[in-house]
C-alpha cells in the first residue's frame, strides 16, 4: 500500500506549512482508494476559523465541507475525502490520543480505512504517511508525487459537456416522483435490493447515536437531497425501482409500497459527523453519495461467479437471482418499453 500525490496536492500542503511555519496547521485529502494505492488529487486548506493547539485541533467545518464540495464537483471520477493531514511541534510523528479519535472517523468513510499524515520541520520539512485501518490501527506506508502516477483520467476535469448534461439533468428533474414502466415495477423490489446489500453494509455501522443537525429544515433538505440524488437516479434509471421520497422536517424518507408491505428507509443529514445516516432493520448506517450503487455492484460482482459455478446459494440467492435475471434483461433489452 502507498500513497500518490498530484503535483498540486503536494504543492497545497507545502503552501499550507509554508504560510503557517509558525503554529500548527493541516488540512483534509480528496482523492481516491485503488489497487491499494491512495491516490490524493487535492489536498484542502483546514479553513480560516480552524484551531490548533498541542493535544488539539479542529477544521472549519463550515468552510471545508464547502470547499470538498465545490473542489470535488470539478472532476470527472468522483473524488471522495479520504484521509487528513496536520502538523507536529518538532520532531513528534507519531499521533496523539486525540489524533486517534480523529483518525477513526475518517477510517470509518471508507472501507479500506483512510491515510492520515504529519508534517515535522526538524529542520527541514518531513512527511510521514500512515494508513489507519479501522478502528483505529496503523502501518507506515510510503509516498510518491507526481501526476504521471496517476491511472488514466483521474485527474480530469468534467468537460463542458459533461457539465451540460448534469445542468440538463438537474433541472428537468422533477421531484422525487420517479414513474417506472409497469414491467420494471414488477421486478424492483426495494426490501430484497436491500437484503442483497445487507451483508456489505457492516463496514459501514454507525454505533453513535446521530447527532441532531444544527440546520434548518431547508438546508438539511438540501444537503439530503445532494447526498442522494446519485442513488435516485441509480435506481430509476438503472435498476428500475420506483421509490418515493418525503421530507419530515430534518429527516427524508426513502419508502415503496408492495402488496408485501411498505419498506422505508430513513436518512438524516449529521452535520457534526459531516456525513449522511440512514437507518435499516433497526440499526443506524453511514451513508455516502452513490453508496448503493457502489455495494450494488459489489454484490453482483462477488456472487455471480457462484451462480455460474452452480453452487449452493446462501441466504439472499433468491433475491439476487431476481436482480441478476432483471439486470440481464434490461441489458438484453427486454424490459425496454420504448
Ligand atoms: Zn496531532
Amino acid at each position: 500500500m502507498k500513497v500518490v500525490f498530484s503535483t498540486r496536492a503536494f504543492a497545497a500542503i507545502l503552501a499550507e506549512t509554508t504560510e503557517k511555519i509558525k503554529t500548527e496547521t493541516g488540512g483534509l485529502f480528496l482523492g481516491k482508494y485503488k489497487d491499494g494505492i491512495w491516490y490524493v488529487v487535492e489536498a484542502i486548506d483546514p479553513g480560516p476559523k480552524s484551531v490548533f493547539e498541542v493535544a488539539y485541533f479542529e477544521y472549519d467545518r463550515a468552510y471545508t465541507q464547502h470547499l470538498i464540495r465545490k473542489t470535488a464537483n470539478l472532476y470527472a471520477s468522483k473524488l471522495e475525502l479520504i484521509g487528513l493531514w496536520h502538523r507536529h511541534p518538532g520532531s513528534f510523528d507519531i499521533f496523539s490520543s486525540t489524533d486517534d479519535e480523529t483518525n477513526a472517523k475518517y477510517a470509518k468513510l471508507n472501507e479500506h480505512g483512510a491515510i492520515s499524515g504529519l508534517v515535522n520541520i526538524d529542520p527541514d520539512f518531513r512527511l510521514t504517511m500512515y494508513h489507519v485501518d479501522k478502528p483505529c490501527r496503523y502501518s507506515k506506508i510510503k509516498y510518491e508525487v507526481g501526476d504521471e502516477l496517476f491511472p488514466a483520467g483521474l485527474l480530469a476535469l468534467k468537460k463542458p459537456d459533461d457539465f451540460k448534461a448534469l445542468m440538463k439533468k438537474l433541472s428537468t428533474y422533477k421531484g422525487f416522483d420517479m414513474q417506472q414502466t409497469e414491467k420494471q415495477r414488477k421486478h424492483a423490489c426495494l426490501a430484497s435490493f436491500m437484503k442483497m446489500i445487507s451483508p456489505y453494509l457492516d463496514s459501514y455501522a454507525c454505533m453513535n447515536a446521530i447527532s441532531e443537525s444544527d440546520m434548518d429544515e431547508q438546508k438539511s433538505k438540501d444537503r439530503l437531497i445532494e447526498l442522494l440524488l446519485d442513488d435516485l437516479i441509480f435506481f430509476a434509471d438503472e435498476a428500475g425501482m420506483e421509490v418515493t421520497v418525503a421530507q419530515h422536517g430534518k429527516y427524508a424518507a426513502v419508502s415503496q409500497n408492495t402488496t408485501e408491505g411498505t419498506t422505508r428507509l430513513y436518512f438524516a443529514y449529521s452535520e457534526k459527523d459531516d456525513q449522511g445516516v440512514f437507518e435499516y432493520g433497526g440499526k443506524n448506517y453511514f451513508y455516502k453519495a452513490g453508496l448503493f450503487k457502489e455495494l450494488f455492484t459489489k454484490a453482483v460482482n462477488e456472487k455471480q461467479p457462484d451462480k455460474n459455478a452452480g453452487a449452493a446459494h446462501t441466504n439472499g440467492g433468491g433475491a439476487l437471482n431476481g436482480w441478476l435475471k432483471f439486470l440481464t434483461g434490461i441489458k438484453n433489452g427486454e424490459t425496454d418499453d420504448e
